[in-house]
């Protein structure tokens, strides 16, 4: 198992990963989920990633040319290519996001909300462990947009 090859600070740094008022302190079952679960999310988003980026290619090749297409052909393949284009910035996103929280997780900063510093809260954590803020900031931030 990979775990056990890991140094001893480093799982004295997990050990301090916050939990919300009320929560439960984080048990190296939990943590090694959570950790799992970012792993999994880091190789499955950049797959996606690269998946919807070779859509894409594939598209634009395709696409290069629309001289004498149907108009209509024309607007059904930009939207295609909308689509796809969406999909991975997406993907690409959520890539980032996963990538960055294990990074955060791996030293030993992960939970902490990044605008408010507050604790994440472990409830929150292991529904989405890529998560780099808390609720309220989240909501703040997506209210803006
Ligand atoms: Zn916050």
């Amino acid at each position: 198992m990979a775990a056990a090859s890991k140094g001893k600070d480093q799982a004295l740094a997990q050990s301090h990963i916050p939990v919300a008022e009320g929560e439960e302190p984080w048990t190296e079952a939990e943590l090694a989920e959570v950790r799992e679960q970012l792993a999994d999310d880091v190789a499955g988003f950049l797959k996606k990633y690269s998946a919807a980026q070779a859509g894409l290619a594939q598209l634009l090749t395709e696409g290069a040319d629309m001289t004498g297409r149907d108009p209509a052909d024309v607007g059904s393949s930009n939207f295609e290519r909308d689509q796809e284009m969406s999909l991975a910035a997406n993907a690409r996103e959520m890539f980032e996001q996963s990538e960055l929280a294990l990074k955060l997780f791996d030293e030993g900063n992960y939970g902490v909300c990044e605008v408010c510093g507050k604790p994440i809260g472990k409830a929150r954590l292991q529904a989405f462990p890529r998560a780099t803020m808390c609720v309220s900031c989240k909501q703040r931030l997506e209210r803006r947009s």
